[in-house]
């Protein structure tokens, strides 16, 4: 919920005298102490919507409306307390601060942060990948015969071998706290900070509108588990997306093959076969019926 002070929303109040806007709106003729007009709220004839300078309010003798100048907008404009307010501000040159401080807007802020991490990072294992320290992860997909164009539409990568992304991160800087969010690194007991994903060949996961949410990592050895996935996020969900969805809505689709894992969508793709989606688990959830 956003807020603003009392404070400020008298300042509003008192920067915008209720005859002056509602004139904007309504023809009011002065009677007595008070102002009259034709009611913007109901159909009438004769005149019972009243304003009152002194009080600073409306009424209407006749719907019944009333309150003060916020209301007045609000109802008029059809927009909510906080939008009224904000058109109120602005006629009355008073600049809102930004709401920094709220609860969900720190959540907004740490999700778009978030985001940004996962988009760096997929770049940065991808670039990796091109390099000689990459060797086990060229020789694998050298081996599953994945073209270059393949590489690059679903930008598989490789990860370092200790803390090489926290670094990379740290040096586009982002805080600790940011970096913790995505999951890409964790913090030791003793309080180092390692990267989560080593040595392994990396499947950025994305959303169906192309943001990278997720990834995937194989290894490249008999080590085990053979795959780790990033644990669920501030932008990640379990079950609720399809791994190469995003690719296969650039194709005009009718119909989709799902399929259990990365490599198994990736290798129908570049068979042509643009409709292949990995479910990212073992049975295909409520969430993922749904995006289809
Ligand atoms: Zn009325």
């Amino acid at each position: 919920m956003v807020r603003y002070s009392e404070e400020l929303i008298d300042e509003i109040r008192s920067s915008n005298d209720i005859v002056d806007v509602i004139s904007q709106y309504v023809t009011l003729k002065r009677s007595g102490r008070s102002f009259f007009g034709l009611c913007p709220f109901h159909k009438e004839k004769s005149p019972s919507f009243s304003v009152s300078p002194d009080k600073q309010l409306f009424h209407c003798f006749g719907c019944g409306a009333g309150g003060n100048v916020i209301h007045f907008i609000s109802k008029i404009e059809n927009v909510n307390f906080i939008e009224s307010l904000q058109i109120l501000a602005e006629r009355a040159g008073i600049t809102l601060p930004t709401l920094q401080n709220s609860e969900d807007d720190k959540k907004q802020q740490l999700r778009k942060k978030v985001f940004e991490i996962n988009e760096k990072a997929a770049l940065f294992y991808h670039q990796h990948l091109y390099q000689p320290s990459a060797k086990p992860a060229q020789e694998y997909v050298k081996k599953r015969k994945l073209t270059n164009k393949t590489l690059k539409n679903f930008l598989l990568g490789y990860s370092g071998n200790f803390n090489e992304l926290y670094v990379f991160l740290k040096q586009q800087g982002f805080k600790d706290e940011e970096i913790l969010a995505s999951s890409l690194v964790n913090k030791t007991e003793d309080g180092k900070m390692i990267d989560r994903f080593r040595k392994r060949l990396m499947f950025p996961i994305c959303d169906v509108r192309g943001r990278v949410i997720a990834f995937g990592g194989r290894v490249l050895d008999d080590s085990k588990p053979k795959y780790i996935n990033s644990p669920e996020t501030i932008v990640y969900t379990k079950g609720r997306h399809l791994y190469g969805l995003n690719v296969a809505k650039n194709n005009d689709l009718k119909e989709l093959i799902i399929v259990e894992g990365y490599m198994d969508a990736i290798s129908l793709h570049q068979r042509e076969i643009p409709n292949a989606v990995a479910s990212l688990g073992t049975a295909l959830t409520e969430a993922q019926r749904k995006i289809t």
